[in-house]
């Protein structure tokens, strides 16, 4: 693999940190944490899809486009991601947000993420929970172009082979990184959803030789349904960035016990580990991904599934401009 053969527009300067979380670790009585900063990749407050956007806007720039059209819930991470490196690079920015959650709650239809859409500029329309986002957002590309627009159209979490490269080159990185360290990586935990960042990983740790094994924290979809979505995808990548022998299907693993009553519903292990890691390390993490992802990692590590001597890295996704849009679920815990 050379990722250098592919389009990328470079937004931010890397490596992201990788760091301890001593405070954290000392809590739980163990193991070895570390972080790796994913929520530091500089465009829009930063987040996974800016990785998976170098490689997605620059393909959508070397075939011409002037238009990014993307989709997601209506708080999602990359779609404000998107608005903002559409802005970045001087194009337009259309989006398709799903009423995916059940709510009317001010706070979830207004603020966090929505709030800065609309602050990069994006246009948007929406749509009702249930819809087939990824073919609503072509069609409504194909809107765009019979209107005279060049769009690029990037489906639900920039999750497609293009995207994953990014994390194929985030393993790559994090690898250097903890060779450079002399940090042996036992474990990496994350919050899996759309499949990029978790294909992109297990594709590029094979590629290595690197025998790293990636658990992914479910944050939607049952166990056997998003282990297969990533394992098609990880193929996928994997045959497109030119590594040799395919993806064992045992190499892919979730795990969603931890998703509560559905996607972007607040659980109160997420509520735990959101509280944790703000008041115990000073790092922001969200309500729907990485609060999730932190307490699946948190409870395995308290039921021994995780030993105690083990180092792992939990790979931080972003998100934290999501916690404005669950403000009143966080502050009717303050009051408690
Ligand atoms: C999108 C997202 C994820 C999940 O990444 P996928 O590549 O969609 O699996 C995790 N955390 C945050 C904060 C996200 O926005």
């Amino acid at each position: 693999m050379h990722l250098a053969r592919f389009p990328r527009q470079r937004f931010f300067p890397a490596p992201t940190p990788l760091e301890q979380l001593p405070n954290l670790s000392r809590h739980l009585g163990g193991p070895e944490i570390w972080i790796k900063r994913d929520d530091c990749t500089v465009v829009a407050s930063g987040g996974n899809k800016i990785r998976k956007l170098e490689f997605l806007a620059g393909e959508a720039l070397a075939q011409g486009a002037d238009t990014l059209v993307t989709q997601g819930a209506v708080q999602s991470n990359h779609v404000r991601q998107t608005a903002a490196v559409a802005a970045r690079l001087g194009m337009k920015c259309h989006v398709l947000l799903e009423h995916r959650i059940e709510t009317n709650d001010p706070a979830y239809l207004t603020s966090g993420n929505l709030f800065l859409d609309r602050l990069f500029g994006a246009s948007i329309e929406y749509r009702p929970g249930g819809t087939d986002m990824n073919a609503a957002a072509v069609e409504a590309g194909e809107k765009l172009r019979a209107g005279g627009a060049k769009p690029y159209v990037i489906p639900g979490g920039g999750s497609n082979r293009v995207g994953a490269l990014g994390y194929v080159g985030c393993a790559q990185e994090l690898m250097a990184q903890a060779d450079e360290m002399g940090l042996v990586i036992d474990r990496v935990v994350h919050a899996t959803g759309s499949a990029g960042t978790q294909a992109g990983l297990v594709a590029g740790m094979i590629g290595m030789n690197a025998n790293v094994p990636v658990l992914g924290i479910g944050v939607r979809a049952p166990r056997p349904t998003q282990e297969a979505n990533v394992h098609r995808l990880a193929e996928e990548v994997a045959d497109y960035a030119g590594i040799k022998g395919g993806v064992p299907r045992a190499a892919v693993m979730a795990n969603c016990d931890y998703v509560g009553a559905g996607y972007g519903q607040p659980t109160e292990p997420m509520r735990e580990a959101v509280t944790l890691l703000a008041r115990l390390e000073g790092v922001l993490l969200d309500p729907v991904y990485s609060g999730k992802g932190m307490a699946g990692l948190i409870d395995l590590i308290r039921r021994g599934e995780i030993g105690a001597r083990e180092r792992v890295v939990f790979l931080h996704t972003g998100g934290s401009v999501g916690l404005f849009g669950y403000q009143p679920f966080f502050e009717a815990g303050f009051a408690a």
